[in-house]
């Protein structure tokens, strides 16, 4: 078996040319790269994975309540809350095309 070691690279140019940069407000560690210059947190905590939070956000869209989505999901509110805020910043062309529709 051959045993490979993970090296932590760079998210925007894949260059393994980086260094530890302290850690931010969240205690997560941060890097900085020396070939491209981002500051970035190394390791994002993924807690939810991509399906699964879209899951509970269409059950929130369906249901509209906050507090019952984090009862059933067992997702904290301020969590989905930033989902949420996220999903506005950057609307779907789908969801537009809908907002427009009602509009007129
Ligand atoms: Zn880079």
């Amino acid at each position: 078996m051959i045993e490979q070691t993970v090296k932590p690279t760079c998210r925007s140019c894949q260059s393994e040319n980086i260094v530890k940069n302290g850690r931010n407000a969240g205690g997560k560690q941060q890097y900085r790269c020396k070939d491209c210059g981002v500051h970035r947190v190394l390791e994002p905590t993924v807690r939810y994975d991509q399906g699964r939070k879209e899951e509970i956000l269409r059950a929130y869209q369906e249901r509209s309540s906050l507090r019952g989505i984090s009862r059933t999901f067992g997702v904290s509110r301020p969590t989905v809350a930033a989902w949420l805020k996220k999903r506005r910043r950057l609307p779907k062309v789908a969801d537009c095309q809908t907002a427009l529709k009602s509009f007129h």
